[in-house]
């Protein structure tokens, strides 16, 4: 998968491959979906959602920049394995997924491999985690229309980078955001459509 997936096709920060290589991507699809688990796509994972195709969770954690010490949000927890990844990376990661039963499958996951230092969260990730702010980086691995939501923006440390598919009239692209402004439209992609919740509580 690193070599072929990942290294040929322009993924090239040496930390993010040996993350990518250290995770046990089987351990976070389900039980008949395992023999599939290092293939070059998407898998489903329940509550119709799915885990990333593993080029993606290498490019997104590789456009963050983290540094040893940095400390990450990711909005849209799935299985845990992009999580699981970006915690290899920095020195901690806060995760936030909507679905419950996705946020405890993850958090179980996520300690039976050792990486305690991801915190999962199940709520509305849109709003961020304002008591663990700022963040050097945040990856939201759900489509936001037009822009990605505000509360995040500002949840970004000086220097600090989000990653957020965008859908516009003009498709989905992976779009790179920089704290103080900047943005640059990247790859085009497919997500799931992050769901802002009305209700006001998480
Ligand atoms: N990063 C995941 C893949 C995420 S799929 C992995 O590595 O497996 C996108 C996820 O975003 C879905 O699980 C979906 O439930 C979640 N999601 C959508 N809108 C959300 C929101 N507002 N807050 C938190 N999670 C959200």
């Amino acid at each position: 998968m690193v070599e072929q997936q990942l290294r040929r096709r322009g993924i090239s920060d040496e930390r993010v491959l040996r993350a990518m290589e250290q995770v046990p991507r089987e351990l976070f699809v389900p039980e008949d979906e395992r023999r599939r688990a290092y293939r070059d796509g998407a898998l489903r994972i329940g509550e119709g959602q799915t885990i990333s195709q593993p080029w993606i969770v290498a490019a997104m954690t590789a456009l963050l920049e983290l540094e040893p010490g940095d400390r990450a949000l990711e909005i849209g927890t799935g299985s845990g394995y992009a999580a699981a990844v970006l915690s290899l990376c920095c020195r901690e990661v806060v995760t936030i997924e909507r679905h419950p039963s996705l946020a405890d499958h993850a958090r179980e996951v996520l300690a039976q491999i050792g990486r305690d230092n991801v915190e999962v969260r199940a709520g509305d990730g849109s709003r961020g985690a304002p008591d663990r702010a700022p963040f050097d980086g945040i990856s939201v691995t759900a489509t936001a229309h037009e822009r990605p939501p505000q509360l995040l923006l500002e949840q970004l440390a000086p220097g600090g980078v989000l990653v957020c598919p965008v859908r516009t009239n003009a498709g989905e692209r992976l779009t790179r955001y920089r704290a103080g402004g900047g943005m640059e439209p990247l790859v085009e992609v497919r997500f799931v459509p992050l769901v802002e919740d009305a209700d006001g509580g998480d």
